[in-house]
């Protein structure tokens, strides 16, 4: 039997089928969840549903997954491109842009039509999770679920409390990142968490570096990979995450901890101005032939 904390979480909503949502999407599937996966219009939910159908394939055909279970997860998943099929959800996690703006507003709609015992959750890289909370009227059932890109391969989901999360949300919450066979960390409500507060200074200041000429790509990249033991240089761990996705968790730092350290480089700046974000365009610091 399952613990209690958790009984009542069976239907997770992911609102975003981009990088993170689709991900997050494709390991509560498989972890036995029924699944509903939004975005702002039925090609993206599509394209979501598409990047999943692919991971899936890719592992039946190494022999990581029988094919059945394929089926069966995707079964699992429902493609909503309206809010409010998440009436039906016991959690949701949001993965959209990592705007205050357009969290807040989300969450405000959320809060009004997913049933008063769901679980809000957030994905958010470096946003405040008590500030999420204050837009709806649960603000103990707020919560932040951070999870790691590629979401099937990495085994990290760190749990933030916001001021008012009660200890009700975080159990549940924990046991449903168990369920999908990740290991949680739990950490308080502060800008950049853990993960992002140590992480994107070193990307930052490794595209720093390579604006001053210090080195070039790939030179940078390999001394973290050979000299760090890093699995990937700092650049194409940019290109992975997101560019811009880069830049709005730098914004979000500066702003609240009001440190110039954390000023996003400006050739950073520039490459999302010029609309180059990293793998999801086909190029960033690198090249991505489709
Ligand atoms: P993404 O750009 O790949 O996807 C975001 C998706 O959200 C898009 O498909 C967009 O259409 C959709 N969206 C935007 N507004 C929406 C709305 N109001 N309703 C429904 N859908 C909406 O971004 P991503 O990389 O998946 O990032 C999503 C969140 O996850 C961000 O908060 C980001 O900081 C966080 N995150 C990203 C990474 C990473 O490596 N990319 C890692 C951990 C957390």
């Amino acid at each position: 039997m399952r613990p209690s904390s958790s009984a009542s979480i069976d239907v997770i909503g992911v609102v975003g089928a981009g990088t993170m949502g689709h991900g997050i999407a494709h390991v509560a599937a498989r972890a036995g969840f029924e699944v509903i996966l939004n975005d702002v219009s039925a090609d993206l939910v599509a394209r979501g549903m598409r990047a999943i159908d692919l991971e899936m394939q890719k592992l039946v055909a190494k022999g990581k997954m029988p094919a059945a279970e394929r089926e069966a997860a995707l079964g699992r998943i429902s493609a909503a491109d309206q809010l409010d099929a998440l009436t039906r959800a016991d959690l949701v996690v949001e993965a959209i842009v990592e705007k205050l703006e357009v969290k807040t507003a989300l969450f405000a709609e959320l809060d009004r039509l997913c049933k008063s015992a769901a679980i809000l959750a957030s994905n958010t890289s470096s946003i405040s999770i008590t500030r999420l909370a204050a837009a709806t009227r649960r603000p103990e059932r707020v919560i932040g679920m951070h999870f790691m890109n590629p979401v099937p391969v990495m085994e990290l989901v760190e749990v933030i409390r916001g001021l008012k999360t009660s200890d009700e949300t975080v159990a549940a919450t924990l046991e449903t990142a168990r369920r999908m066979g990740k290991t949680s960390v739990q950490v308080n409500d502060s800008p950049g968490f853990v993960s992002n507060r140590v992480l994107m200074p070193m990307v930052n200041e490794a595209i720093t570096a390579l604006m001053e000429g210090v080195a070039a790509r790939d030179a940078i990249d390999k001394v973290m990979v050979l000299g760090m033991r890093h699995p990937m240089g700092p650049l194409a761990l940019a290109d992975l995450i997101g560019l811009d996705t880069c830049l709005n968790i730098l914004e979000v730092l500066h702003r609240e901890m009001g440190d110039p350290r954390y000023r996003p480089a400006p050739l950073l700046r520039k490459m999302v101005d010029a609309g180059d974000l990293g793998r999801k365009t086909g190029r960033g610091f690198y090249e991505y032939p489709k």
